[in-house]
């Protein structure tokens, strides 16, 4: 039985230190990579619309997330509203850039984390957190104090400062992150953020070098790990080839990787000469073949479904999961 990290650093004292350490990332906020400098505690706003206090979207169990993320129990999942990324494409809009959600002090989050573990959910899932790390943790050390034990997964769009996730050494137990772009080009038009490429990469190393490879349960729950989702864009505006070749070659084939088919043009794509419209068989299959070539065998890979098909992870392609008793 793995306990997560994070009990032990609080009983040290550690995740106290982390929580006031974090804070100050956040006035003036360099929190992620946009540096934006806003002074958050007096009410004002940088790119991801975040505030002094966590802003939600949406908390409920969740079921259609990688196998071991969802289980039999579901995921604990927690949508936060805003984000520091911003694509254009991005099918969560209305609370991602659109504003819509609810702000919570920290002691609610932490209820929240509570109510999740209670319905039997495996983990909290915090969806694009990186913008309210530092309620999150306080709404963590909170949770512990009352019993809180489940892993906590940080699902992110993989836009992340090494200075932050630093400081989140120990309190996350899973990262699922993205890789969106292996092109600055693209990453610059789609996304606002020319620099996308190198610091993903950056931080994906950092995730990796803190967590390593995917441990999960006998039941294949996720207990630590990293598991890096890459989604498939039309033409190729993703950079397959090049996400493929830095994760075989600097990361591991031994990565738990999930090749995704569900793009749907959202947002500012609808219509978009190249990102309005769903991505081919024949787009999606090259992709397989590109993560096939590579070598890896530990992952998931959905099914392509066609148009108007579901986005569900119907296939486990790849297989090899480790597990620990
Ligand atoms: S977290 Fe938000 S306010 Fe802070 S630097 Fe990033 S985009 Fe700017």
């Amino acid at each position: 039985m793995i306990v997560p990290s994070y009990i032990n650093l609080h009983r040290s004292g550690e995740l106290a230190h982390s929580v006031e350490q974090i804070y100050e990332l956040q006035s003036p906020c360099r929190l992620c990579p946009r540096a934006c400098g806003v002074m958050r505690p007096r009410g004002e706003r940088g790119a991801c619309g975040g505030g002094d206090c966590a802003k939600i979207f949406r908390c409920s169990p969740h079921f259609g997330e990688e196998p071991p993320i969802t289980g039999s129990g579901g995921s604990g999942t927690i949508f936060f509203s805003g984000c520091t990324l911003n694509c254009d494409y991005c099918q969560n809009y209305t609370f991602s850039q659109g504003g819509a959600g609810r702000e919570v002090a920290c002691e609610e989050l932490a209820q929240m984390f509570l109510t999740l573990a209670g319905q039997g959910c495996h983990n909290i899932n915090l969806v694009t957190p990186t913008h309210f790390i530092p309620q999150i943790l306080s709404a963590l050390t909170l949770a512990v104090e009352r019993g809180f034990d489940l892993p906590l997964v940080y699902n992110t769009s993989g836009y992340e400062s090494l200075g932050t996730l630093r400081l989140l050494e120990g309190c996350v137990d899973v990262y699922l992150a993205d890789m969106r772009y292996g092109s600055s080009s693209a990453s610059a038009r789609y996304s606002g953020a020319h620099d996308y490429p190198e610091i993903n990469r950056e931080a994906i190393r950092e995730m990796w070098r803190q967590t390593g490879p995917l441990v999960t349960n006998a039941a294949g729950v996720a207990l630590r790990g990293l598991i890096v989702r890459h989604l498939v864009l039309p033409q190729d505006m993703a950079g397959t080839r090049e996400v493929a070749r830095f994760l075989r070659e600097e990361i591991s084939p031994d990565l738990a990787v999930s090749l995704m088919s569900q793009y749907i043009p959202c947002h500012k794509a609808v219509g978009d000469p190249i990102l309005g419209r769903r991505i081919t068989e024949e787009e999606y299959g090259e992709a397989r073949e590109i993560f096939a070539a590579y070598g890896f065998t530990n992952g998931w890979i959905q099914e392509w479904s066609g148009e108007g098909g579901d986005s569900a992870f119907l296939g486990a392609r790849m297989e090899g999961n480790i597990h620990c008793g």
